[in-house]
C-alpha cells in the first residue's frame, strides 16, 4: 500500500532562521523524517543561517533537542540521529547586514559538484526582499536555485506585487517556492485525486447537484507568542487570503488538463478571478473573549484584547463569509468559509452539500436526506460519503443516513495511517523541482485583489469584531449568516 521512496537529488539547503520555531517544529523534523525514511541522498547538507553567534556544534545540539521534542511518538533513533546531524552545519549570518555571507559562500559545494541549491526564507516578512538581493549579490545562485518563501506573502495587493516584483528582479518564476503548509497535506492532495481520479464525483461536482460548500479551518489555540503580527494581521488575512482560498480553489477548479505545476495553478487562479466581491452583510467577525478557568475544567485564558494588550482591538480572531464564485459551473452555489482562533475544536473540514433528491418516493415522514461529502484535513485525515439508506427491521420505509468512512488510518494500514507532514512533502516537492503544489506570484494577488476591499470596508466602517465565547463555535452572527439561507453549519468536531 505504501509508496515506494525514491531519494532525491544530492542538494546543499540553507535555512535562513535555521534557530527558529518554524525550523525547530516542523522544517528540520520534516527532514529528519525524510532522512530516516531513506528518500534523503545522504549527501545532502544542511546549514541554518541565523544572526546567533554559535558554532556549529552548539547548532547540532540545538536540532538534536528539537527533533527529540517534535519528531512524535516514534522517537528518535540514536544512529540515525548522529548520521543526520553529520550532514547539518551552521552559519552566523544578518540576512539586513554584510555580515556571514562570505562564510556561507564558502560552505556552499559548487554547482558542478551538487546544482540543486535551496534556499528556506523562515524568517520574518521583512527579510524576505534583503535575502534575494543578497544572495544575488553575493552570486550564490545559479540556474537550479530555488528558494522557499513563507507566509506571510505581503499583507495586501500592493505588499505582494513589490514583493513579487523583488523576487523577480532576481529568479525566474520557476525558482520560486511560495508555501502554503495546507497544500501539502495529505488529504488535500487526495482531493485532486477524489475529483479527477474517479467517475463517481465529477458529473454531479456542479451547482445543479451541490446545495452549497463549506469550508471551517478551527483551532483550539489562542494568538499567544504571535500578539504583533496578529495584531496588525487579523484572520482574514493570517488565514482568509491563503489557507481557506487555496482550499476553495481545490474545491472548484475545473479539472487541468495534467497534473502539472501551470495547468493546476492556472485552474485555480481563474476561480479566485471568478469570485465576486463579498458583500458586507455577507461576513461576520469576531473576537474571543476569556475563559475562567472552572468553566468544564478548562484553562483559563484571557480575552484576545487582554492578550494584545489593546482594550479597543478591531482585529478580528474569527471571519465567517458567503462568497459566490461566478461561472458556469458554480453559479448560485454558495460556498460559506470560517476559520477562527479558540473554538470548541482543532478541525479543518470540507463540507459538500448535496441537494435533495429531486423527488421522494417515500413520502414526507421519510424525512429529508441529503448526501454530503465531509473531507477531514485534520486531525483523522480522511473522507466520508454519506449515504442514504432504510433504517434496518421492522416498522415501514424509515430511511437514516449512514458515512461509507474512509479514514486513512484503518484504510492504509500502520504506515498509511501516519501520514507524511505537509512539510516533508513540500520540502521534496522543493528538491524535486516540483511547484504544483506551491503558489504563483499572480495567484497571491488575485486573493489579495479579492480581500483588500473587504478588509477596506471594515476599516472605513469602523467595523468591531463581534464577541464569541472561548470553546464555543464562533459568534451567534455566523449561525444567521447560514440560517438567513435555509442552512446550517455542520458541527465542528474534533
Ligand atoms: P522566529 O521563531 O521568530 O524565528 C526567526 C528566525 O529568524 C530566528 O532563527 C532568528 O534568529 C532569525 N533572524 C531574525 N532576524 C534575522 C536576520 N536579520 N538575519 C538572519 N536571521 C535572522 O520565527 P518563526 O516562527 O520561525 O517564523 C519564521 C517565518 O515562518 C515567518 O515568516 C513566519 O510568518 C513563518 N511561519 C511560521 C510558522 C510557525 O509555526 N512558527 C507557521 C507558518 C509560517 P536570530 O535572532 O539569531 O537572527
Amino acid at each position: 500500500m505504501v509508496s515506494r521512496i525514491i531519494p532525491v537529488a544530492p542538494f546543499d539547503l540553507v535555512i535562513f532562521g535555521g534557530t527558529g520555531d518554524l525550523a525547530q517544529r516542523k522544517i528540520l523534523p520534516a527532514l529528519f523524517r525524510r532522512h530516516c525514511a531513506g528518500q534523503l541522498p545522504g549527501s545532502e547538507w544542511i546549514i541554518g543561517a541565523a544572526r546567533a553567534g554559535l558554532s556549529c556544534a552548539d547548532y547540532r545540539n540545538i536540532v538534536a533537542t528539537a527533533l527529540r521534542e517534535h519528531c512524535g511518538p516514534r522517537g528518535v533513533d540514536d544512529a540515525e540521529l548522529t548520521s543526520f546531524l553529520s550532514r547539518v552545519s551552521y552559519v552566523a549570518l544578518d540576512g539586513m547586514g554584510t555580515q556571514g555571507w562570505e562564510e556561507l559562500a564558502a560552505q556552499l559545494r559548487p554547482s558542478a559538484e551538487v546544482p540543486v541549491r535551496l534556499f528556506y526564507f523562515s524568517v520574518g516578512p521583512a527579510l524576505f526582499a534583503p535575502l534575494a538581493e543578497r544572495l544575488h549579490s553575493h552570486g550564490l545562485t545559479n540556474g537550479d536555485t530555488r528558494i522557499v518563501v513563507e507566509k506571510p506573502f505581503g499583507r495586501d495587493l500592493q505588499t505582494a506585487k513589490a514583493l513579487n516584483r523583488t523576487l523577480a528582479s532576481h529568479f525566474d518564476e520557476g525558482q520560486i517556492y511560495r508555501i502554503d503548509h495546507y497544500l501539502g497535506k495529505e488529504t488535500v492532495q487526495n482531493l485532486m485525486a477524489v475529483r479527477f481520479g474517479n467517475m463517481l464525483f465529477e458529473p454531479l461536482w456542479n451547482s445543479q447537484y451541490v446545495d452549497h460548500i463549506q469550508i471551517t479551518v478551527a483551532e483550539t489555540v489562542g494568538i499567544e507568542g504571535r500578539e504583533d503580527y496578529y495584531e496588525r494581521s487579523g484572520a482574514m488575512r493570517d488565514m482568509m487570503q491563503n489557507h481557506l482560498m487555496q482550499l476553495l480553489c481545490l474545491i472548484a477548479m475545473e479539472p487541468p488538463a495534467k497534473f502539472d505545476p501551470d495547468a493546476v495553478r492556472d485552474e485555480k487562479l481563474k476561480v479566485i478571478r471568478a469570485l465576486d466581491p463579498v458583500e458586507p452583510h455577507h461576513i461576520v467577525r469576531g473576537q474571543y473573549q476569556a475563559r475562567q478557568a472552572a468553566e468544564g475544567g478548562a484553562q483559563a485564558h484571557p480575552s484576545y484584547r487582554d492578550t494584545v494588550g489593546n482594550p479597543r482591538s478591531r482585529t478580528e480572531s474569527y471571519v465567517a463569509l458567503k462568497a459566490h464564485i461566478s461561472n458556469w459551473r458554480w453559479a448560485g452555489t454558495p460556498f460559506y468559509l470560517r476559520t477562527g482562533k479558540r473554538l470548541v475544536a482543532r478541525s479543518s473540514v470540507i463540507n459538500v452539500m448535496f441537494k435533495d433528491a429531486p423527488h421522494s418516493i417515500f413520502g414526507a415522514e421519510a424525512g429529508r436526506h441529503a448526501n454530503h461529502l465531509k473531507i477531514r484535513l485534520q486531525p483523522n485525515e480522511g473522507i466520508t460519503l454519506s449515504v442514504t439508506i432504510k433504517e434496518p427491521g421492522q416498522g415501514g420505509m424509515r430511511l437514516i443516513d449512514v458515512p461509507l468512512d474512509m479514514s486513512f488510518a484503518e484504510a492504509l494500514g500502520e504506515e498509511g495511517g501516519t501520514p507524511p507532514d505537509a512539510y516533508e512533502r513540500l520540502i521534496m516537492d522543493v528538491v524535486r523541482g516540483d511547484q504544483t503544489l506551491f503558489m504563483r506570484g499572480d495567484e497571491v494577488e488575485a486573493a489579495w485583489a479579492w480581500t483588500d476591499p473587504i478588509i477596506a470596508g471594515w476599516e472605513a466602517r469602523g467595523d468591531v469584531p463581534k464577541p464569541y465565547d472561548s470553546g464555543s463555535t464562533g459568534p451567534g452572527d455566523a449561525d444567521l449568516l447560514m440560517r438567513r439561507d435555509g442552512r446550517e453549519w455542520r458541527g465542528i468536531n474534533p
